[in-house]
């Protein structure tokens, strides 16, 4: 390794390479719309909605303007609204939480396992309790797939069936994982991912997308999506949003699903290296049984007592980013916290606000620089 390269600062989320791959198949994508002029709804849009059907094994696929429209769109369709609880985890980005108090429902907030991030079943059940306790009426679960590694679906599902709730998968992170061979999007009632350009599969701005075998529920989000448009552009039926997605940046999307299986598994290639090269001075991030990950972060977390301010600085220091996902759970934020916990406190959500840090993570991470970032992280632990 050259000197010139060891002083480069390293992006955390590369993106020009993937631009540089893609750039003339995105060109031609991007003047093709310019050509044709249809912008919204154009047939971009029909056609990645069929090849996201095709890749996750969905029935159905409703493209929209975000991640967050998709959490809120299904709740809306399913007529959630004040005096209904939804729960959902506390260590989670704020978009899952803001989507149910959007609808004048009451997120109601759920521990998260220590080894998978993701939502813990026995914090769940205790959940839905204390919302009967507090009068509401709980009616969905939102599991998140959270930093790429799917939740544990049969489990939810079998607590969601028993207590009569419906599931929406939030897999803004983790949309192209698997559950038990299954991929994402053809668990629970629907599943909701994001397009936004820092997610595994993103697009040049903001995007997202619902997936469900329902037909009746996916002609509904059709119509919620165009203000909850009826039977023409100007009989309304229900309220509903401008929540459609872009055609450029669906045509921008077709192209990057094309190498997103080829980009997931050099993702995969990047985790295990990691995992070797710091399992022994950190806790690397695990995968449960029957689970993949697209590891939309690599979140590792400090030995106790390390100070984590520090050790960021120190990687600063040598060119090496990283960033906190995330320091505060929903239930401690300003937005949030009058918002009901299960019972039994959300402790280990806590613990781990204080405690992770991703390094950077994206499929062209080289081994040069992989290792470079191995050898500051040792460093920075052991100091
Ligand atoms: C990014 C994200 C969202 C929201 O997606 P946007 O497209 O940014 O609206 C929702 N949930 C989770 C877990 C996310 O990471």
């Amino acid at each position: 390794m050259n000197q010139h390269s060891r002083s480069q600062a390293i992006p955390f989320i590369d993106v020009v390479v993937q631009r540089a791959r893609l750039g003339v198949r995105i060109d031609a994508a991007m003047s093709r719309v310019l050509d044709h002029c249809q912008f919204i709804n154009g047939p971009e849009v029909t056609e990645l909605e069929a090849d996201l059907a095709a890749f996750s094994g969905a029935k159905h696929v409703v493209a929209c303007a975000s991640g967050t429209d998709a959490l809120l769109m299904v709740l809306m369709a399913k007529g959630i609204g004040r005096g209904d609880a939804v729960l959902c985890p506390s260590f989670t980005f704020c978009a899952t939480g803001e989507a149910v108090a959007l609808t004048g429902a009451t997120p109601v907030f759920v521990d998260v396992e220590e080894g998978t991030f993701n939502m813990d079943v026995a914090s769940l059940t205790r959940g839905i309790a204390t919302a009967r306790q507090l009068g509401l009426k709980p009616r969905a679960v939102i599991p998140v797939d959270l930093f790429g590694q799917a939740a544990d679906h049969d489990a939810i599902a079998a607590v969601a069936e028993a207590e009569g709730l419906f599931v929406l998968d939030d897999a803004a992170q983790g949309f192209g994982a698997s559950y038990k061979g299954r991929r994402l999007g053809t668990f629970g009632l629907a599943t909701a991912t994001s397009f936004f350009p820092a997610k595994p599969l993103g697009c040049f701005g903001d995007g997202g997308a619902i997936l469900t075998d329902d037909a009746a529920l996916a002609e509904i989000l059709r119509s919620i999506r165009v203000h909850g448009q009826g039977s023409d552009k100007y009989d309304n039926v229900r309220l509903g949003l401008t929540a459609r997605l872009d055609t450029l940046q669906a045509a921008i999307l077709i192209e990057k699903l094309k190498i997103f299986e080829d980009e997931i598994a050099a993702r995969d290639r990047v985790a295990t290296r990691y995992a070797n090269g710091l399992g022994n001075v950190v806790t690397v991030p695990r995968l449960a049984t029957g689970r993949t990950s697209v590891w939309a972060q690599y979140t590792i977390r400090l030995p106790e007592g390390t100070d984590r301010d520090g050790f960021a600085a120190a990687l600063r220091a040598q060119g090496v980013p990283t960033a906190i996902y995330y320091p505060k759970s929903l239930h401690q934020q300003t937005a949030y916290r009058d918002f009901p916990s299960a019972d039994g406190g959300l402790a280990v959500s806590e613990r781990l606000s204080t405690d992770v840090i991703s390094l950077p993570m994206h499929a062209y991470l080289d081994e040069a620089t992989q290792d470079r970032i191995i050898e500051a992280v040792r460093g920075a632990v052991s100091t």
